[in-house]
């Protein structure tokens, strides 16, 4: 199942400024990371203990006239196929316009929930102006202001009724998603994993009718795989052919526990990849990087070293990841890939024991304590890692509070030290004892 929030609407509603604030405590994180604001349409959003995908179609509209109204119906199309829940956005300073008419007929015929928001009613005198939109025939309205925060909390109550809280089966199996940008060779990675043995492709019911599971089952692993590539859709407007792919990689990182990221070594990583990079930590998935097209570099010695140093800079702080170098078309380590990703979900679902966590780590944080704060000394008594879907360990100490960012990282980086999370995010919380 995915959590995934798509943002419809013309622009200057305030699209963009409602994404801003539900993904507020992330931002920091991709503006960092890409410095490109153009990539900045999909992010984590938090409400009342749920995560979910926020996505702003605002970002993909296209640049000419003529086409820029259809690309918007069509980007309504894609975004009830592919979200869970659609919030359309209105703006109560202008009233209903022909466009926003258009958009209400298409989501009136959507399956899936559909919200309006009439946004910037910044007072309540707006407020009976916004009734007017309970004329698009899409139900309730949510009146917010995007720029003050007012009302947000009321829609989102509603909006993640809709949205999962982590569900986990017990013993299912692993899902690896292949992701990564057009023409890195995504398919071509499936097709020799694969090859010409249909038999294991296997769509499986219930699942949304376009997303193609694949049940792998040879040489000692098995696993469902997403094929994100499988499937290209056509879209009217080539604008959205960037939107519908973002869409699709969301949705595979959602349902996948381990993501395998494919970059081509010509381009090395973009902006777009460390975006998906942060997406698959965010959301606490596994990640394993695939430079494939290895074929296609000229090397000496040095270059996998320089070409591993230059991703991890781009991936910091989140470096320990494995990184395989792959030339699918020379079926050069396209077995290893799987087996990093295997590798990747066992280090996922450990469980270290109590016992052995203390063992290991008190002796040395007595040796390299927080530092005192306020005079205070900040003393750690008692380490245990949590039940969850993915590591998460609880520091039990008496002051919490005055543990700072660097002494985190120090702790996480002798967790991956001495007990191998290779790929996987690590939580740490501190908490009283
Ligand atoms: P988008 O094109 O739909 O993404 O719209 P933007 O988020 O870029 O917002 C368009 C304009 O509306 C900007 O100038 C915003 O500052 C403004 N705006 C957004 N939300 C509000 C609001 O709640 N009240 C008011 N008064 N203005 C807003
Ligand atoms: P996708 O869009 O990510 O699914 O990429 P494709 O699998 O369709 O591959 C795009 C192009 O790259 C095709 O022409 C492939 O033959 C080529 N390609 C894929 N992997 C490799 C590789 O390892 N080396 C080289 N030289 N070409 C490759």
């Amino acid at each position: 199942m995915s959590n995934i929030l798509a943002i419809v609407g013309r622009p200057n509603v305030g699209k963009s400024t409602l994404y801003n604030r539900l993904t507020e405590t992330r931002k920091a994180i991709v503006d960092d990371q890409s410095g490109v604001t153009r990539d900045r349409h999909y992010g984590i959003a938090e409400w009342t203990h749920k995560s979910f995908t926020v996505i702003d179609t605002g970002g993909y509209v296209a640049n000419s006239e003529d086409v820029f109204e259809k690309a918007i119906r069509e980007q309504v199309h894609i975004a009830i196929e592919e979200a869970n829940v659609v919030l359309f956005m209105v703006d109560v300073t202008t009233g209903i316009t022909d466009l926003d008419a258009d958009i209400a007929q298409i989501l009136r015929k959507s399956t899936k929930p559909v919200y309006v928001a009439v946004n910037k009613v910044d007072n309540h005198q707006l407020q009976s102006d916004a009734t007017e939109f309970y004329s698009l025939g899409l139900g309730e309205i949510y009146c917010l202001s995007s720029m003050s925060g007012s009302g947000t909390g009321e829609l989102l109550d509603a909006v993640i009724t809709h949205f999962d809280e982590v569900p986990e089966e017990e013993n299912k199996l692993p899902v690896y998603a292949i992701v990564g940008r057009p023409n890195v060779g995504k398919s071509s990675m499936i097709n020799a994993l694969i090859g010409n043995d249909r038999n294991i492709v296997t769509e499986i019911a219930g699942t949304t009718r376009d997303s193609i599971h694949i049940h792998y089952n040879q040489f000692g692993h098995e696993f469902m795989l997403i094929d994100t590539a499988g499937l290209r859709k056509k879209t009217k407007v080539h604008e959205n052919i960037e939107f519908y792919s973002v869409m699709r990689t969301i949705k595979a990182l959602e349902e996948a526990d381990v993501v395998i990221l494919m970059i081509d070594a010509l381009d090395n990583i973009e902006s777009q990849d460390v975006n998906i990079f942060h997406l698959a930590e965010k959301n606490k998935k596994g990640v394993v990087i695939v430079v494939n097209k290895w074929d296609l570099v000229e090397k000496d010695h040095k270059t996998i070293l320089e070409f591993t140093d230059k991703i991890k800079e781009k991936l910091a702080p989140f470096t320990d990841i494995p990184i395989i170098f792959t030339s699918v078309t020379e079926k050069q380590r396209i077995f290893k890939t799987i087996e990093a990703a295997a590798k990747v979900y066992v280090n996922k679902i450990k469980k270290v024991p109590t016992s052995k966590l203390n063992d290991i780590l008190l002796p040395i944080i007595e040796k390299t304590p927080p530092p005192a704060m306020k005079g205070k000394h900040i003393k750690i008594k008692y380490i245990t890692q949590i039940n969850a879907t993915s590591p998460m360990f609880a520091f039990f100490c008496n002051l919490p509070q005055y543990i700072k960012e660097p002494y985190k990282r120090f702790i996480e980086n002798k967790l991956r030290e001495h007990f191998d999370f290779e790929g996987v995010p690590i939580q740490i919380f501190f908490r009283q004892k």
